[in-house]
This record gives C-alpha cells, structure tokens and sequence, in this order.
C-alpha cells in the first residue's frame, strides 16, 4: 500500500475519535488510473448514523455559544495545515478519484480558500436594531446558528466541495455530519483529522463513509433535530433528498448538475476564448458541475475556434494522474466513462464528427481521451446532457438571439461563459441568461469569496461569499416594547 494511504485514517469519525462501523464492515476505494485497490474504509450503517446525530446534537449547544473568533481561528489554523500538507492532500485525492496532481495541487488551495475565506466571515456575523414605524418599539434582529446539519458531497472535488460546506458550518455555529461519496472518502477522512489538529471539538464534525447512502441520510434526515441539508450532487438525487426533508422541512442547499452553454462571438478575443475554453472544459477532467457543455460558436468564427480547440486539446497528455507531464487523468469509474462513450456514440450516429479524439483508451484504467465534436446537430443529447467527461461538442448561432434561445434551452442554470468585446452585448446577456452564474471572457467562475449556485434544475442557495454564511444562519429578531 501507498504510504500516504497507509497513513491516512479510514475509520467513521463519531465524537472526536476514529471508530469502526457497528459490525465492522468495511469496503474498498480503488485507483482509478491503475484499478487497483487502495485501501479498506469502514462502511457506516444506520447505527452510526444515529450515532452521529446523538453527537451533533450534544455538541451544538456549546458550540454556538464558542466565541466566532474561536471558531474563525480553527478555521485559519485548518486552512494553513491544509496549506503545509497540499503535497499530501493533492496525492491522496488523486489516487482515488484519477485527476491529475496539477488539478489536485488546484483543488487543495481552492478548498482551503473556504477555510480561510469563513475564518474571516466567522466574526462578522452581524444583526440590526431599529426603532419601530410607530416610534415606540425596538426590533432588534440577530442572526443565529440554525443546528446541527447534514453535508452530503459528490467525488468529484473530494475537499472542495467538503470545505465550502464545513467552513461555513463551523463559521456560524452549527455541528455537522458530513457523508462524503463512496468513491472519494480517503480525502475526506483526512480533511478530518487535519480539523480535528486544527481544534475542532469533538461532536461537531462527524464524518459517516458509507456504500448505502441512503442508509446513513435516511436516519439523519428522520430526526427532527438535524435542522438543515447541504447537499452538492446531482439533480436526481437532490429531488428525492427534498422530498425527504419536507416531514421535518428542514433547511437546504441544493447544488445539483449544470449544462454550462459556451458562447463565442464573431468579435471575441479568439485566443482568450480558446484558452477559456480549454479551462472550462477540461478542469477536473471535464467531471465538474461548471464544465463548459456545449460550445455555441458564431457561425463565421466557428470554423477556426474548432480547429484552434482541437488543436489545444489534441495535445494534452493523457495518463495516471500521478505520472509528470499529464494534464488528462482517468475518469472516475467504468460506468462515468461508459456514461461518456454513449454520449459521444450519440452525436456520432446522428452526424456529428470527432476532431480529436472520440474513442476509449483501451488498456488498464478509465480512460477517455480528449475530444471535440464538430456539426454536432441540436438533437444531440451531448447538448442537453451533462457529460462529466472530456468531451467538447461544439455547434453554432446566427445571432445573438439565436445564442440566448439556445444557451437557455436546458432545465439547468448553473453558469454559462460568454466570450464578446461588445460591452453592450455582455450586459445584454449577462442578463438574459438564466443561469446563477456567468463567465464573462473567462472559462474559470469558481471562487471563495463569490456566492457559488444555480438556478432552475441546478437548485438553490449558495455557497462562498458573504452569502455563504447565511445558509447557516436563521434570522430571529427581538420585538422590545417600551412604553
Ligand atoms: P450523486 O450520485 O448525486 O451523489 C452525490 C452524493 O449523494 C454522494 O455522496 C452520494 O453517495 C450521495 N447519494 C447518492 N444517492 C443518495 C440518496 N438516495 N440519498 C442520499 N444521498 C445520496 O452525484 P455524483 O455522481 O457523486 O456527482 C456528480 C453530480 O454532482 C453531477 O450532476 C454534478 O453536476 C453535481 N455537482 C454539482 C455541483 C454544484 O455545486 N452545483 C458541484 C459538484 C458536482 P454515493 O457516493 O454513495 O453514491
């Protein structure tokens, strides 16, 4: 076994300590690029689940009544451990989820960003008092932690999209269960030890590995006492999970699947666009929610911006994540890459054409190639599905209204990138597209200090931001009469 590995934890973690699953079993996390087995991680069953509810809901009251600072500087501790053990975090995360130790490096200091980012925002939790219309009352409005929550995290950016959630959490007060994805737990686990060297008190973050899902949420999201779901996945599953918190209308963060339009003007920065798009579609492998889907490229330019992209991602080097010079790692699983390979065959039937790429990989580990598809027709459903892989389908627009009708045409509104120079023409559709975020002649949106999250199918709530915190947070206000 890998050393890292080896000395990483892989117990639940249940009121300050490591501990085995009732029962004891466990299951296995494997090297996508290698497919071979890493380690074991114990398997959380129901029980630890109501085990951890018990500690989350013991610590809370103490918790909330810690002084912000105290909290904030558990945060700005964890973000500079986070920092001296990037090396460490970025190889774990890419032996058992296969991006490449670049993208790894990328997600260890943006992850820790949100621990910096919430140290900060800890202590600027603020409330307002007012002298009622009438003029004899007082309101005075405070904001509290809203208790203990559930944070459920996909594979794809193993600590990012745990510390974007814990940082807020710790932030405001709340206690936390934290169910990361089976395919990614390794990373999670030792994000957690390093809170836990950091000062986190116990009960506050317990971390529940599981390959039943539903068998650890179900049990948390039933008691009463758990006050609110963060959950970053996909759409599916964040419409039963809504379902599931309605008996207890529980609070939630729904950070669900994106189909992110690309759209390139005739008076773009041609160079500026391609390099956009090389980021905002092959960042994580193209298994990002923000990953560009579909190219919609003005027709006189859109023969040169393909040749250009092809061109681009032609030349990437394919590879186990580790291996020097790779910028393409394996996919996370067979079924992510079987998922990809559907699609691709997909447009390929209906017409498109590969420019790159377009095939498997064959050999040891989930490998996909990067690919642009050209004459992708509108039926295509790579236009309308999210891909997760490296995949660029690109098709074109007449216009501007052309552009909007086809960048909108999606349940989803989690961002769109648009590359122009027309000042007039940004603002125009930086407003008329429907998605919580745009991209404006940039391919990278992600950013600690903005309010993260979509709109429509791509749910609701955001994370980042000084909106972050309030996610956390319930209102109450104080009615003082005076006579
Ligand atoms: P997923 O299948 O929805 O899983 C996400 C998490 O939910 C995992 O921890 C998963 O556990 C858990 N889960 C699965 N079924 C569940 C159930 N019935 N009850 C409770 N929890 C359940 O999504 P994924 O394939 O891991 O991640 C990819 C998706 O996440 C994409 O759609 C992507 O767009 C979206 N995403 C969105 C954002 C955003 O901020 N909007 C960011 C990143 C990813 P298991 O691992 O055990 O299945």
């Amino acid at each position: 076994m890998n050393a890292l590995i080896e000395q990483a934890p892989k117990q639940l973690y249940l009121d300050g300590r490591f501990v085995d699953a009732t029962d004891g079993p466990s299951f296995g996390v494997d090297d996508p690029g290698s497919e071979q087995r890493l380690c074991d991680v114990a398997d959380g069953q129901s029980a630890d689940a109501q085990r951890a509810v018990e500690a989350a809901v013991r610590a809370q009251p103490d918790w909330a009544r810690t002084p912000p600072r105290q909290r904030g500087e558990i945060l700005r501790r964890a973000w500079e451990l986070m920092t001296e053990r990037a090396e460490d975090l970025a190889a774990v995360m890419t032996m058992e989820m296969g991006k490449s130790l670049t993208e790894s490096r990328a997600e260890v200091a943006y992850a820790a960003e949100f621990f910096r980012w919430f140290a900060e925002e800890a202590v600027r939790i603020d409330g307002r008092y007012t002298r009622s219309p009438a003029g004899g009352g007082r309101t005075i409005v405070t904001k509290q932690a809203v208790g203990p929550c559930l944070l459920i995290t996909p594979w794809n950016f193993p600590l990012a999209m745990g510390t974007r959630k814990i940082g807020p959490a710790v932030a405001a007060g709340c206690t936390m269960i934290v169910k990361p994805a089976q395919l990614t737990p390794i990373s999670m686990l030792s994000l957690t030890s390093l809170l836990a060297e950091a000062g986190l008190p116990p009960g506050v973050l317990n971390v529940l590995p599981s390959t039943s899902a539903s068998r650890v949420v179900e049990p948390v999201l039933g008691d009463e006492r758990v006050r609110k779901l963060s959950f970053t996945g996909s759409t599916e599953v964040g419409r039963e999970l809504v379902r599931q918190c309605a008996p207890n209308l529980q609070r939630m963060s729904m950070e669900l699947g994106g189909n992110a339009p690309f759209l390139v003007f005739s008076d773009a920065d041609l160079d500026a666009a391609v390099r956009g798009a090389v980021t905002a579609k092959l960042r994580n492998n193209g298994e990002s929610c923000v990953a560009a889907n579909r190219f919609h490229v003005a027709e006189p330019v859109a023969e040169e911006f393909t040749r250009r992209l092809t061109e681009e991602l032609g030349s990437l080097r394919v590879g186990h994540g580790l291996e020097d010079g790779v910028s393409v790692g394996p996919l996370v699983s067979i079924e992510q890459r079987d998922k990809v390979v559907e699609l691709v065959a997909d447009a390929t039937d209906r017409g498109a054409r590969a420019t790159t790429g377009g095939s498997t990989i064959e050999g040891t580990g989930f490998f996909y190639p990067p690919t642009v598809l050209a004459d992708v027709p509108p039926q295509a459903r790579i236009l309308r599905e999210e891909v997760f892989g490296p995949v660029a389908p690109v098709t074109t627009f007449r216009d501007e209204e052309d552009a909007l009708r086809q960048a909108n045409d999606t349940e989803f509104g989690l961002v769109a990138y648009l590359y122009t120079r027309d000042l007039e023409r940004a603002v125009r559709l930086g407003e008329g597209l429907r998605t919580g975020m745009v991209g404006l002649n940039t391919g990278l949106v992600s950013n600690p200090a903005a309010p993260f999250g979509g709109v429509k199918a791509s749910g609701f709530g955001r994370e980042g931001g000084a909106e972050g915190i309030e996610e956390y947070l319930d209102t109450r206000y104080l009615a003082v009469a005076l006579s």
